[in-house]
């Protein structure tokens, strides 16, 4: 039995296949390079001695994944595939919501031809309701800002509904604080394509010297020193978050929404001040407006990932800024 991975060759994913792989999991992928490289599957291969059978498609095409479930005994599915821009999916929502919502759609249809009933779901701290107290539970309000985050809250409705109307099926929806680092060896890590929107990637890519400065999206909002908190998470814990997930999902049936976080925020200045003091490198920055759209603080209460999968994050904010630094040093230019 295998379990299908969407997107697997993403940066979350890529991440994820090693965990499995060495758990003696084995594992078929789907992706369509769309924002990322069949390098990463090469290098997880070789980080792990097994090898990864890939399909170089596009996950909405059901055809195609009925054709995948059979050919390889399909036990469980991780659906990471997806676009993730949220600037991008304010210019180009029907884009957004074309891949992002017709994916998930013709995974359950797909699922349920095939008889596969178990489904682990990437979604977002971004379904929060923008205006509540911190920390988010998983039983608060949501609502979102933009085009990306609605299709989070989308495809947690439609796999609610697949679930309701198919009592067999077996659903987690994960929802992630903010990933970042790399695996330890360096192999593998996040790689952007053109500028990066996300504030780790800048500050890896302004100390290695692609870019020339991190600008601070403001430091007047309600926080420690003024500048936005997070609740950032090293990217090999969640990796292990989903072979947990995995594993509760194996027995379990109906569906649970379950944050993926720290608990723990960290301001923007905080980041930057632990990334050249583990790193010893500087990171020039300069303060900047606004960024629309963007909270004072976002953390998980992350009890519930204890309660029901066991799962905690254990890796340090050194952790993440050292193998954040690694990758980025070794592969400048990432998979390129
Ligand atoms: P990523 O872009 O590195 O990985 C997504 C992968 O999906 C890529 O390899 C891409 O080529 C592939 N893909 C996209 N559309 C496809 C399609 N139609 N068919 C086949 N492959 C397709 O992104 P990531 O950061 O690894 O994120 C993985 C998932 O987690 C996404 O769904 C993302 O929205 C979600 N997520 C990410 C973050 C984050 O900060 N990175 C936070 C919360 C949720
Ligand atoms: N940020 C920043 N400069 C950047 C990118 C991000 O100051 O170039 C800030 C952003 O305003 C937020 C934090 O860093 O407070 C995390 O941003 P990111 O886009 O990584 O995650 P998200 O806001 O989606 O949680």
């Amino acid at each position: 039995m295998s379990i299908l991975v969407t997107g697997g060759a993403g940066y979350i994913a890529s991440h994820t296949l090693v965990n499995l792989l060495e758990k003696g999991e084995s594992a078929v992928v789907i992706d369509n390079y769309d924002n990322s490289s069949p390098e990463a599957l090469r290098r997880v291969k070789q980080l792990t001695g097994k090898e990864i059978k890939a399909y170089e498609g596009d996950a909405c095409d059901e055809e195609l994944l009925v054709r995948i479930m059979h050919e390889n005994a399909v036990e469980s599915v991780i659906h990471f595939a997806g676009h993730k821009a949220v600037g991008e999916s304010v210019q180009k929502p029907l884009k957004y919501y074309r891949n992002n919502l017709d994916s998930t759609i013709s995974l359950l249809s797909a699922m349920k031809r095939c008889g596969v009933t178990q489904l682990i779901f990437s979604s977002s701290a971004t379904v929060y309701y923008p205006e509540d107290e911190v920390p988010f539970r998983e039983d608060m309000r949501l609502g979102c800002i933009n085009p990306y985050g609605w299709t989070k809250f989308m495809n947690e409705q439609i796999i609610r509904d697949a679930a309701k109307a198919d009592p067999d099926l077996s659903c987690v929806l994960l929802r992630y604080f903010n990933p970042v680092g790399a695996h330890p060896s360096g192999m593998i890590g996040e790689d952007p394509s053109g500028i990066p929107n996300n504030l780790m990637p800048y500050i890896c890519q302004t100390a290695v010297g692609l870019r020339d400065h991190l600008t601070i999206f403001g430091n007047d909002y309600n926080t420690h020193d003024g500048t936005g908190v997070r609740d950032y998470l090293h990217v090999c814990d969640l990796a292990e978050g989903h072979a947990c997930a995995v594993r509760y999902a194996r027995s379990h049936k109906g569906v649970e929404a379950i944050n993926l976080g720290t608990g723990v925020g960290y301001s923007v200045l905080d980041m930057v001040n632990a990334f050249q003091k583990v790193n010893n490198i500087p990171v020039k920055y300069v303060i900047g407006p606004r960024r629309p759209g963007d909270l004072d603080a976002s953390y998980a209460d992350p009890s519930k990932a204890e309660r029901l999968l066991g799962w905690k994050a254990t890796r340090t904010l050194e952790d993440m800024c050292r193998d954040g630094w690694n990758w980025q040093s070794k592969n400048p230019k990432g998979y390129r």
